[in-house]
């Protein structure tokens, strides 16, 4: 018999720490401890008062249960002396049948990776889906955390500890993330399909209006069929739109999604997750003959990430009436025209204009978006709303001093270009982090036609500063480049300085905003807000209607643009649960 909430809630304290036993390797305590946050609301909820239990336990004791765990496929799995929680997950990943090679090289990475760390190696190994990873892929990430920072690989220990416990609590209450699942399997056949020359090599690229993004049209258009959308489209610039009817023919439609293109070889939950989420969601609808006060239109934007054509955004672009037809004429890099590739899929260039929404008909827009970053990882939260989308602006820009000879030039008659420079660079560092949600990055650097005995006499950098308000972004600006100039005059030096591109911060709208927050409450997760240092299809509707995003948790402390981004389909199931608790209560509010 499946263990329940209430259950829980109702036992004695010895009784509910006996029935969690096991959740925690060889550690009653932190059940016991997370037992005085009864009632739980939520699985989510009571998974959660677990990880801050052991957040706050101290070093001493995390460590004590890192170690209590048993080696990975290690002589207590051959000599039969594992839990049986161990030993399910073990088996159900393979790991007590590999081959000898298998078995040589774990008990290699085994012994290297315990002199490093002083602990065993953690993986749940039942992976983001629960159903187990391959072996290859644990020995491949056994062999990458290898390399991590000490302090850094036993925060990821106790990740993945508490990935372990989360599905050994699913088991414990026979819970299944049903439709996190779902959602998860549609990402799995969706990045079946890649661009040639990364498809041969397993890695996903998908860019605009090539044989692989019009087959992800389909399967996506084909799947909102399935899910009970009333009409699905494929719209002049490829966005694929269904939407899902109102209760009454007069009703606005709420807008959300995400794009469907990647960048070369990215990661597979990168923009649809924000498609397949609402999918799920509306599915649910139908499935259960619900109509609300308002319709939904889910639009999987075609393009977003600039890869094909120097353009970016052109599916969310096309839709606030911002496709400029001067793109039309750019160039991919074999020729080819976005004329003649529009043209080559089928789609109407002439229908682009009539795409333009009109703001009167929506009710705002919503994005559900994979984190790409480390924050949520790292506070161990599933969901984060999104405060703004921090706007941003680029330059370009080229430091003058004087090449001269690097054995003669005494140290104080220099007029070094890379000093200065890198002077600038340590500053923006600085200022970034004295205000909250900024950021700045030197991604360029360099010294044109440099050589190791000669003083830099030029040097060629770039900057790219964020931040969640348009006034924080230009007081950020400001500051750098009064010290550039600073550094530029005590160090005799000239610059240039150029911008290459502002974009403005996009703040997400408080109505919506406070929707999503009460739904991350509902679903019982912790309510932590946080801005979004990328770009993304929000910040063009945002031009026309009020929006606000959610994030969702990515595992590898949030890695992206890269084929190790992933998430779990417990973290996709509490995004389908928040985005329908988002729906329930707008339903209310307009009744
Ligand atoms: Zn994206």
């Amino acid at each position: 018999m499946a263990l329940t909430l209430e259950q829980l809630n109702a036992a004695s304290l010895p009784d509910a720490v006996a029935l969690l036993d096991g959740v925690y390797e060889h550690s009653p305590w932190i059940a016991e401890a997370a037992l005085a946050q009864r009632p739980f609301r939520s699985l989510a909820h009571l998974k959660h008062a677990m990880v801050r239990v052991l957040a706050q336990a101290g070093v001493d004791k995390q460590l004590a249960l890192i170690r209590a765990h048993p080696e990975l496929a290690g002589r207590a799995a051959v000599s039969q002396q594992l839990t049986a929680e161990s030993t399910n997950e073990q088996s159900r990943a393979g790991l007590t049948d590999c081959s000898p090679e298998e078995f040589a090289r774990i008990q290699q990475l085994n012994a290297e990776y315990n002199a490093r760390f002083g602990f065993p190696f953690i993986l749940a190994v039942r992976g983001p889906r629960g159903l187990g990873l391959p072996r290859s892929e644990i020995i491949d990430t056994f062999a990458r955390r290898l390399g991590n920072p000490p302090q850094f690989e036993r925060e990821e220990a106790l990740r993945n500890i508490h990935r372990i416990a989360e599905i050994r609590l699913n088991d414990k209450f026979g819970y299944q993330p049903t439709l996190g699942n779902d959602v998860w399997d549609w990402h799995e056949r969706l990045a079946r399909h890649s661009d040639p020359g990364y498809a041969e090599q397993g890695q996903l690229t998908v860019t605009y209006l090539t044989d692989a993004h019009r087959a992800c049209a389909q399967h996506i258009s084909h799947w909102m069929r399935e899910s009970g959308f009333d009409e699905v489209e494929i719209d002049a610039v490829g966005n694929v739109v269904g939407r899902y009817r109102p209760a009454a023919g007069d009703g606005k439609y709420l807008m959300t999604g995400s794009h469907y293109d990647t960048v070369r070889n990215g990661g597979k939950y990168d923009g649809r997750l924000g498609i397949f989420v609402p999918m799920a969601a509306v599915r649910e609808l139908h499935r259960q003959g619900r109509r609300l006060p308002f319709g939904i239109e889910v639009v999987a934007f075609s393009e977003e990430e600039g890869q094909r054509y120097k353009a970016t955004f052109l599916g969310s672009g096309a839709l606030t009436g911002h496709f400029d037809t001067a793109w039309l004429e750019q160039r991919d890099a074999d020729g080819i025209t976005m004329r003649q590739a529009m043209q080559h899929a089928g789609l109407c260039v002439q229908d682009i204009p009539k795409l333009k929404r009109d703001p009167a008909r929506y009710l705002g827009f919503v994005e559900v978006h994979i984190e790409q970053g480390p924050v949520l990882a790292e506070l161990d939260l599933p969901l984060g709303v999104v405060t703004s989308i921090n706007g941003c602006a680029r330059y370009v820009c080229e430091m003058t001093g004087m090449a001269s000879h690097a054995g003669t030039t005494p140290m104080d008659r220099r007029r070094d270009a890379a000093l200065g420079v890198a002077e600038l660079a340590l500053y923006m560092e600085q200022r970034a982090l004295q205000d909250s949600g900024c950021v700045a990055t030197m991604g360029m650097l360099a010294v044109p036609s440099g050589s190791i005995n000669v003083v830099p006499g030029r040097c060629a950098f770039s900057m790219d500063m964020r931040a969640p308000t348009d006034a924080q972004r230009d007081a950020l600006v400001a500051d750098v480049l009064a010290r550039l100039r600073a550094i530029a005059q005590r160090r005799g030096l000239q610059y240039t300085a150029e911008l290459a591109m502002q974009a403005s911060a996009a703040p997400s709208d408080p109505v919506w905003q406070r929707r999503w927050e009460s739904a991350v409450q509902a679903v019982g997760a912790p309510l932590y807000r946080l801005p979004s240092g990328a770009g993304h299809d929000a910040m063009k509707l945002h031009e026309l209607m009020p929006q606000a995003m959610l994030f969702v948790r990515g595992l590898h402390s949030g890695i992206s643009h890269n084929p190790l981004e992933s998430t779990t389909s417990d973290d996709m199931q509490l995004a389908v649960d928040a985005f329908s608790h988002l729906l329930g209560q707008l339903a209310a509010e307009m009744a």
